[in-house]
């Protein structure tokens, strides 16, 4: 067996957008995309990265690696594979470069050997594959260390870099020199915000691409209120009296319509609330980043102050059993799990934790999309955020966000009008008060969504994010 793993991809036109965005923008980047394929001579265009399931890239590669696909680009995407030790080392680097200590600190010099010969492995199985002219697109500190044997063997390599952190500490600058060595050749290293750059490495070789979502996957996909209640009864995150229970309908990617099954593997702690409680939610992998645990205590003490109304609050992620790249997830799920038992019997009542099955990707993508869509108010309290593609997601489909002033959630949130952002994540003051702002105030939660809607719309879809890509790629080979 090899180390590599083809994930597939399929091909889908461009046109759909003509409705969202008018035919000025869809022309503008199938013009562009001509270009590059022109320059690209048959070459093809390899996507790397270390997981299809879970995580933001493989949220956002599908899709956009479809539409490349779809412009005639052969665009394709592999995913290496590692030991739990290297995935443990390659979390660590993550931590690192978002400033945070997770467990086992920053990556040190000792760590590089089982760095090296991880990527190494990879890198000469994708070398055997890659043809004269191929582009390489690296994704993240889990493949960085591919680049300098790619770039011996020919490839012409872009490092993709989907994290970062707002503030210089000793954690980043640890993470980064690890990091340093293997990128001193690539030629270019794109970034999701210009405050992630860091300042050695700063220079001509560096773009900004911000991040995006696509509309029309089983994630974004418009649903009615009946499936979105159907659904969530269905799998077991609603209880009560639900239209069309037996059978809720959703697109896959591939277009095909199919039902989401009553899945045996979703864990559910605390009850599932009646469909018609308001919902405060938070979707996130179960990463102390992602604070769900804060989220949990700032939802009692509203509880607390008694001024939650009637709503409840349901905190969503993966099945920590299925994900392979995210080893803290099950210490994280049960430290959430921990706190929840502690909480007053009157707040456990009101908050529910949900494992998300995995194994049906597009199924998990309906469930999250019916969950966000259910929430009326969508909550990221992150500690730090990449760009937090889960906000994108909620403002597309008109929610409420509250979410932490931190990475590119400052780029997509308008404060006041597209969503509130709390300046401080561990406040669970602040935050408990901006809840309960919302709470009382349907009206504004409406105008907040609709704001919310238009902002994604005009700068978040996947439209905007390969105009970007097909612009780096066709400069590259110019
Ligand atoms: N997600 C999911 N199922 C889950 C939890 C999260 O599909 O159970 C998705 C979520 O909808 C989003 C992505 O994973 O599309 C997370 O991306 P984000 O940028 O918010 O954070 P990351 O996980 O990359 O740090």
């Amino acid at each position: 067996m090899g180390l590599i793993s083809d994930v597939e991809i399929g091909a889908v036109s461009l046109d759909r957008f003509v409705p969202v965005l008018g035919p000025e923008r869809v022309a503008t980047t199938l013009g562009i995309a001509a270009s590059v394929r022109e320059k690209l001579h048959g070459g093809a265009v390899w996507n790397v990265n270390s997981t299809a399931v879970g995580g933001g890239v493989a949220e956002m590669l599908p899709p956009l690696l479809a539409y490349a696909r779809g412009m005639q680009i052969d665009a394709r995407w592999v995913v290496i594979h590692g030991e739990h030790d290297f995935f443990v080392l390659t979390k660590r680097v993550h931590h690192a470069l978002h400033g945070s200590v997770g467990e086992g600190g920053p990556p040190h010099e000792v760590d590089r050997a089982l760095y090296e010969a991880t990527c190494t492995a990879n890198a000469s199985e994708l070398a055997l594959r890659l043809g004269p002219g191929d582009v390489v697109i690296l994704h993240d500190p889990q493949t960085a260390g591919m680049a300098p044997h790619l770039i011996d063997r020919g490839a012409r390599v872009i490092w993709r870099c989907h994290i970062g952190a707002d503030v210089r500490t000793p954690e980043v600058d640890q993470g980064w020199a690890f990091l340093r060595p293997y990128l001193e050749r690539v030629p270019v290293l794109v970034f999701s915000r210009r405050e992630y750059v860091p300042r050695d490495l700063d220079g001509p070789r560096v773009r900004i691409i911000q991040p995006s979502i696509d509309a029309f996957s089983p994630k974004n996909e418009d649903m009615d209120v009946d499936v979105v209640r159907a659904i969530l009864a269905h799998v077991g995150v609603l209880s009560g009296p639900c239209p069309d229970r037996a059978s809720p309908v959703y697109t896959r990617r591939d277009g095909s319509p199919a039902r989401v099954e009553r899945v045996a593997d979703i864990v559910r702690a605390g009850p599932a609330p009646d469909v018609d409680v308001p919902l405060v939610v938070q979707v996130s992998r179960w990463d102390p980043l992602k604070d769900m645990h804060g989220v949990m205590c700032g939802f009692a003490k509203l509880i607390a102050s008694g001024r939650a109304g009637d709503s409840a609050l349901v905190l969503a992620g993966p099945n920590v059993h299925a994900v392979a790249d995210d080893p803290e997830g099950p210490r994280v799920y049960h430290d959430v799990l921990d706190g929840w038992y502690k909480l007053p019997p009157s707040a456990r009542a009101r908050i529910t934790l949900a494992m998300l099955p995995t194994a049906d990707v597009d199924e998990n993508a309906a469930i999250v999309n019916a969950l966000q869509r259910h929430g009326e108010i969508v909550v990221q309290k992150s500690l730090h955020e990449g760009f937090g593609l889960t906000v994108t997601e909620a403002m597309w489909k008109s929610r409420t966000v509250i979410a932490t002033r931190t990475g590119g959630i400052q780029d997509q949130i308008v404060q006041g009008e597209s969503g509130i952002m709390i300046d401080d994540a561990l406040d669970l003051d602040a935050f408990a008060n901006a809840l309960a702002g919302l709470v009382s105030d349907p009206d504004r939660r409406r105008r907040m969504g609709a704001a919310a809607r238009a902002r994604a719309t005009e700068h978040f879809l996947g439209i905007r994010h390969l105009l970007d890509y097909a612009a780096v790629i066709d400069e590259m080979l110019s």
